[in-house]
């Protein structure tokens, strides 16, 4: 018995030992773990966030209305509708999307012929009713406003992989 209580001792004292050291290398190593909201961590380029309408930098709306991502968005989740201007040129009249319905697949932002839909950076959007989350096309350009800097400079950086 005294032998079977020395060796459980014995176990018992390496664990210790073993633990100790474990702890010891993890408490000196540099932190994994960030202080969010403070703290951010990197964002691929490619992140597919908030979505946003954007415009030329003399202000006029790129989207032309073609309806390419309405149609390719496989949770029909956008929907637009349009009409020619007085100057002959076809803009949305409603560019609507349902972000409860988005799978964030970023197929809209690649049926795109003119950039002018995109998934932004953006990732703090949550809200505290089903509603907020109906975006209007005013909304997404406010969006595009907001966000172009950083958007621009993602796709730059992406460009060369498409
Ligand atoms: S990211 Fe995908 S699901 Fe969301 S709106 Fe675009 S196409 Fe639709
Ligand atoms: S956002 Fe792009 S794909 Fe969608 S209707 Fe406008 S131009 Fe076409």
């Amino acid at each position: 018995m005294a032998q079977v209580m020395r060796t459980m001792k014995a176990f018992l004292l390496l664990d210790f030992v073993t633990a100790f050291r474990l702890a010891m290398r993890y408490f000196f190593a540099p932190k994994l773990t960030i202080n969010y909201p403070y703290e951010k961590g990197p964002l691929s380029p490619r992140f597919r966030g908030e979505h946003a309408l954007r415009r030329y930098p003399n202000g006029e709306e790129r989207c032309i209305a073609c309806k390419l991502c309405e149609a390719i968005c496989p949770a029909q989740a956008i929907t637009i509708e349009a009409e020619p201007r007085d100057d002959g040129s076809r803009r949305t009249t409603r560019y609507d999307i349902d972000m409860t319905k988005c799978i964030y697949c970023g197929f809209c932002q690649e049926a795109c012929p003119v950039d002018a839909i995109v998934e932004g950076p953006n990732f703090e959007y949550s809200t505290e009713t089903r509603e907020e989350l109906m975006y209007s096309k005013e909304r997404l350009l406010e969006n595009g406003d907001r966000w172009e800097q950083e958007i621009a400079k993602n796709l730059e950086l992406d460009a060369p992989y498409r």
